[in-house]
């Protein structure tokens, strides 16, 4: 059978509504209510649509323009026959053909959209092409938990009370895991306040939601330079048994060895986990570490990278003992479902962290949410499909569209 050619692409921009207000972390002034996703949607000539988001492309950083993307996902995509993206054998992506192999090193995102054009070309999920189902279900973690106390002061309880909030209607909804923005001290705080208001979040969120939950805190590198209360922090939250700790400190063997000595004079058991600043990942420092053991879980973000780049790393991480943990923030419903694609089929996947993004423009599917896990569903491709009577009826004005 002739393998179908891509005729049209389409790109939109489609907003993503956080579950509240989105405050500050150590480092930004804050994500307000909603997010963006730039949907990418792919035609071909047999009817089939795949589907990928191109945020990082037309992030702040970039400057890039709307029509710049439809400029590359032109030359990329438009014209070309599905089987002529991805090498594919035994049912596996081996690699990317030569030529979009080229624009997908520099764009991950693309690749996405290539694996969910294969997978429901070949009537597959992208988790076997991605090399197989290890879980059936993925733990998510709910990661809206920002510095809402300074969002909603009160006095009575220094604003913890509205933090905790959060985390007991995430609880309430079905979430087991959360992650707590930490690192007030950075930036929004002098240090040492900035240290105690953060331990007073974690522990009155661990009195909150019992001690079966699992909590990360992420400082967003806001204990920069300050060892010193960093080992105040973990001490002060020894009793709320964190999972893990994220970028508490920048990128650095000596520091991460240090902190991992505290770790040890201390007895925490917490996980180090960093690398979402990693554009061009494995960079060196990264790699050192891992090669040394002084952290344990990698997160570049699943979307920025895309599927083909992150197996890169997988197998670039292989002897050591760092397992992949991509970030997600930013990425959206469409985030959501790559990040659980891949976390279906990778082995030491830990967590997805979760925006917990409102319906927007996707068909409700199987991968349903309870008792902090999804359900990997059977389906090809990502099992992602545009609804089109929303899409219609609320963001098709905003369509901007290119065809063969
Ligand atoms: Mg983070």
């Amino acid at each position: 059978m002739v393998s179908q050619k891509i005729t049209e692409i389409s790109v939109t921009p489609i907003p993503a509504y956080f579950p509240h207000e989105i405050g500050r972390n150590a480092r930004n002034t804050g994500h307000g209510i909603s997010g963006i996703e730039w949907l990418v949607r792919a035609k071909t000539d047999g009817g089939i649509e795949g589907l990928t988001i191109a945020n990082t492309f037309l992030s702040n950083l970039g400057g890039n323009s709307v029509d710049d993307l439809l400029t590359i996902l032109k030359e990329v995509f438009l014209g070309i026959r599905i089987c002529d993206l991805l090498e594919v054998s035994n049912g596996r992506v081996i690699k990317p053909k030569p030529g979009p192999g080229r624009a997908f090193r520099e764009n991950g995102w693309m690749s996405i959209l290539a694996y969910d054009l294969a997978g429901r070309e070949l009537g597959v999920s992208a988790v076997d092409l991605l090399g197989g189902k290890v879980r059936d279900e993925v733990p998510a973690y709910d990661t809206t938990l920002y510095f809402q106390d300074l969002r909603n002061p009160d006095t009575l309880s220094n604003g913890v009370a509205s933090v905790v909030d959060e985390a007991r209607e995430a609880y309430s909804l079905g979430w087991r895991q959360m992650k707590i923005k930490v690192g007030r001290g950075g930036r929004w705080m002098s240090p040492k306040s900035g240290a105690q208001r953060d331990a007073d979040v974690v522990n009155a969120i661990r009195e909150a939601v019992g001690p079966e939950t699992v909590l990360y805190v992420d400082a967003n590198f806001g204990y920069e330079n300050r060892l010193d209360l960093l080992e105040f922090f973990i001490k002060e939250t020894l009793p709320a048994n964190l999972g893990w700790l994220e970028e508490m400190i920048p990128p650095s063997l000596e520091q991460y060895r240090e902190l991992r000595k505290i770790q040890e004079r201390l007895g925490s058991n917490a996980l180090l986990v960093c690398g979402e600043v990693d554009r061009d990942p494995i960079g060196y420092v990264y790699m050192d570490m891992a090669e040394e053991g002084v952290f344990d879980g990698y997160q570049p973000d699943i979307v920025s990278q895309g599927f083909f780049r992150w197996k890169q790393i997988e197998d670039q991480l292989e002897g050591t003992n760092v397992v992949s943990q991509p970030h997600c923030f930013g990425n959206g419903n469409f985030g959501t479902r790559a990040a659980l694609i891949y976390g279906a089929s990778s082995k030491g996947f830990i967590s997805l962290e979760d925006e917990r993004i409102a319906p927007n423009v996707y068909e409700n599917d199987e991968f349903t949410f309870k008792n902090g896990v999804y359900k990997i569903a059977d389906a090809p491709g990502l099992g992602l499909n545009v609804d089109e009577e929303i899409f219609r009826r609320k963001y098709s004005h905003n369509e901007d569209k290119i065809v063969l």
